[in-house]
């Protein structure tokens, strides 16, 4: 009989062999700017960790306090046992931090887009989405029964001729709802959401922004890409994003009016059906707020990092593409320069992935460098002077 798990090792050969597969690099501690990683000591440069909380000790000390008052788990999921007074205290505060009506926890982004989005728009409907946006919602689109359409990259002209051609379509749509990432993670350009806000207000579009990595970094003391833009609940109507990146810790959420919270929880399954966050990571959520709220020089120091290194890679030569965030990829064409750069920066004590083909295009091989206001202004010239002698090594400069 042959054996029906055969296409496994199968499958996984052939990404080895086309080197698509992921090595994992192991992490001996905590994601601090200096870190342990496979018996190395470098300099943590790519981690979604921009403020430094995930090691931050409010944080710490939150999450310990938390497991000695409430336990390790919360023992159900959110409907039935499982909304502790912390979860309701989250919500509270981060609808404070977003200024909105109300805010609501998911156990993570990706169960946020994959939970919410199908739920927004169904039969009748259409959902216009940025042809870049993150995998996370381009599968919350694919659960939905909505029709579908994309727009060009970043562009609402194009978005309004989308908008344009669905007012034509014969029955009406019932709704239309635009989706796109605030920042987008591969090349660190931020989204038009103050012009995509207005031609979808124009059609009477639904606004759905992602701001994984818009928050904690842009905006007023880093409150994110709807804020920064001075946009109205009015304009756009769900603000998404996550825990798991500047604040440090772990769980998606969404920001908006208390109709939409009430209606998401209610109609979400994957909030519905799946254990909420224990106590510890709720209470180090919130710790992570306060800190946003408390120490507005964290964001402070991000962008000074960000403006120097982005500065220094432009004056030695290196291509930083459009990105005007602390993500700064560093163009290097093909995905074999992309990775013997990443290997000689890690020699060298500088921690950066490369990302390679299918995640970007072929000849669109890059390092992409994340910012972390953690770093020292003597780990930013560390960093700096490894990417200088890497990229004289391999030809780059
Ligand atoms: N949206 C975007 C734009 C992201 O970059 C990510 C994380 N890679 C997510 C959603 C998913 O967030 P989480 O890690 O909380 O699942």
């Amino acid at each position: 009989m042959r054996d029906p798990t055969s296409f496994l090792a199968q499958e996984y050969g052939d990404l080895v062999r086309q080197e698509l597969d992921w090595k994992l690099r192991i992490l001996e501690g905590p994601s601090a700017p200096w870190c342990q990683i496979d018996g190395h000591r470098v300099l943590m440069f790519c981690s979604n960790n921009y403020l430094g909380l995930s090691n931050h000790p409010r944080l710490k000390a939150a999450a310990t306090e938390a497991v000695a008052t409430h336990g390790v788990g919360s023992g159900s999921v959110r409907p039935i046992a499982g909304t502790m007074d912390l979860h309701a205290e989250l919500e509270r505060r981060l609808a404070k931090f977003k200024h909105a009506e109300a805010s609501l926890v998911y156990q993570s982004g990706f169960a946020t887009n994959s939970g919410l989005i199908p739920q927004l728009a169904g039969d009748g409907d259409l959902i216009v989405s940025d042809e870049l946006n993150h995998g996370s919602i381009i599968d919350g689109v694919r659960l939905s029964r909505a029709e579908r359409a994309v727009y060009r990259h970043a562009d609402a002209d194009d978005l309004a001729k989308v908008l344009q051609t669905a007012e034509a379509h014969t029955p009406s749509y019932r709704r239309i709802l635009v989706i796109t990432d605030g920042v987008f993670s591969m090349d660190g350009d931020v989204a038009p959401l103050d012009r995509i806000a207005a031609v979808a207000g124009d059609h009477g579009a639904m606004v759905y922004v992602d701001d994984a990595h818009g928050e904690g970094v842009l905006g007023p003391g880093g409150r994110g890409i709807v804020s920064h833009f001075g946009l109205t609940r009015d304009q756009v109507h769900v603000e998404m994003g996550t825990f798991s990146k500047a604040f440090g810790v772990v769980g998606g959420h969404i920001s908006g009016s208390r109709a939409l919270v009430d209606f998401a929880y209610n109609r979400s399954r994957t909030w519905l059906l799946s254990g909420s966050h224990p106590p510890p990571t709720v209470a180090a959520c919130i710790a992570a707020v306060d800190v946003l709220e408390q120490e507005p020089a964290h964001v402070e120091r991000l962008w000074e990092h960000t403006r120097r290194f982005k500065k220094a890679m432009a004056d030695l030569g290196f291509r930083t593409g459009k990105s005007t965030t602390p993500i700064t990829p560093i163009l290097v064409g093909e995905s074999a320069r992309a990775k013997q750069l990443s290997q000689r920066l890690f020699e060298l004590g500088v921690f950066a992935l490369p990302i390679v083909f299918p995640m970007v295009a072929k000849d669109q091989a890059r390092i992409r460098t994340i910012m972390n206001a953690a770093l020292t202004p003597d780990d930013v010239t560390f960093a700096i002077a490894a990417f200088e002698k890497a990229g004289r090594e391999l030809g780059l400069l």
